[in-house]
């Protein structure tokens, strides 16, 4: 079994029970070793330490004694960084060889502020014993004297340690393996020329909070600069055509990750247009660890098409809204295009949204797969 399930978390094995017992018998060996003649009083600091406690005591060649202490500092999988006083302490300490049992040693504030309390009852020594430690989070100033497992900052479960009480009895120890983003809504909003895309593209931004590619306002801004860009897709653009998969490619990657690493998700409107396009979306998100989750299709008739580009056209001056140029991009739309339709049905990732009628009928149906995401 290389993963559990506990309560809302999944983890994985990431110290086996043969590792695991393999360290626990070198501990014990040195352990041995170096406190020869010296009867150690284990202090094991429950809950967390019975386990391993138990075993190292089986393991042991010396005569030694154990006796169970209790402070609480966890709540959940992060530390409250209060500590509890110690308590259980029953034994005459004076002149004993102590060895405090520790499952995690994180920050060792627990551990410092024990051999604190444990130096006024005069001991011979304090050592600590303990079956993990992470480094990267210690903040006290404290010796660790034996260590079985040196870990990253993973919140771990199981031979002894637990999850909210749970996965104590586990003969492995497991990692917290961390959520996929599912948070991540990458959206490719897809339709001929005039079926609505930047409109409801504007609706879904302003309802999900996603953000925003539209090639076609990134090859217009670049024109309007006047760049070098610009040129080169103008004359594209003005013929109606698609302008080369590898620029549009290029141009796409340097946008999606000028939105960093934390966003809930990117409509891709106008992008792809082509199946290269598609493959090449997909291997950039992948080397990203992210991918689309939806390909919403509108689909809206021919002459509706016609009619709402012409009127755009009118209203908005666009250059490539006249009828010739209309009726070239449907075409280049019919051929390069909407074989997508089938390129995401394949990948289950097509949705079919009837584009015509209200838009905000529309935009509820949208919602409706954006929701199911
Ligand atoms: P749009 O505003 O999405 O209708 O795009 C306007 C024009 O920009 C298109 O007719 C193409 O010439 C060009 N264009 C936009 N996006 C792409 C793309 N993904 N691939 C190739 N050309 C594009």
């Amino acid at each position: 079994m290389n993963r559990v399930r506990i309560k809302d978390k999944t983890f994985e094995v990431s110290a086996p029970e043969a590792e695991i017992k393999q360290r626990v018998k070198e501990l014990a060996s040195q352990l041995s070793h170096d406190l020869q003649g010296k009867k150690p009083l284990f202090l094991a600091v429950l809950n967390g330490s019975f386990i391993f406690a138990a075993d190292l005591m089986r393991e042991m060649t010396i005569p030694c004694e154990i006796s169970f202490v209790k402070l609480a500092s966890y709540q959940g999988t992060t530390s409250t960084g209060k500590i509890h006083e110690v308590i259980g302490i029953n034994e005459d300490l004076t002149g004993r060889t102590v060895v405090i049992v520790e499952d995690i040693v994180e920050s060792g504030l627990t551990m410092q502020r024990m051999i604190e309390t444990l130096g006024t009852r005069n001991p011979e020594s304090v050592r600590i014993c303990t079956l993990f430690f992470k480094p990267s989070k210690l903040k006290a100033d404290i010796t660790l004297d034996y260590v079985a497992f040196r870990i990253p900052d993973d919140f771990i479960v199981g031979y002894g340690l637990d999850y909210d009480g749970l996965g104590r009895e586990l003969k492995d120890v497991y990692t917290l393996v961390p959520p996929i983003n599912n948070k991540m809504k990458n959206i490719v909003i897809f339709g001929a020329p005039g079926s609505g895309k930047g409109t409801q593209s504007d609706k879904l931004i302003e309802k999900y909070g996603l953000n925003h590619i539209s090639t076609g306002d990134v090859l217009r801004a670049e024109i309007k600069k006047g760049s070098e860009l610009g040129k080169t897709a103008q004359q594209f653009i003005d013929n109606g055509q698609l302008i080369p998969d590898d620029l549009m490619v290029s141009i796409l990657a340097s946008v999606y990750d000028s939105f960093g690493r934390e966003h809930q998700g990117v409509i891709f409107d106008g992008f792809p247009r082509t199946i290269p396009q598609a493959e090449a979306l997909k291997q950039m998100l992948s080397e990203r660890g992210d991918q689309v989750a939806a390909m919403i299709e509108l689909d809206v008739p021919e002459d509706e098409l016609m009619k709402r580009l012409l009127l755009r056209g009118q209203l908005s001056g666009r250059a490539d809204d006249n009828e010739e140029t209309i009726k070239k991009r449907l075409v280049v739309y019919h051929s390069q295009t909407q074989p997508l339709i089938e390129w995401y049905s394949q990948e289950g990732l097509h949705h079919h949204i009837d584009g015509l009628g209200e838009l905000d009928r529309i935009f509820d149906d949208i919602c409706q797969v954006v929701d199911a995401l």
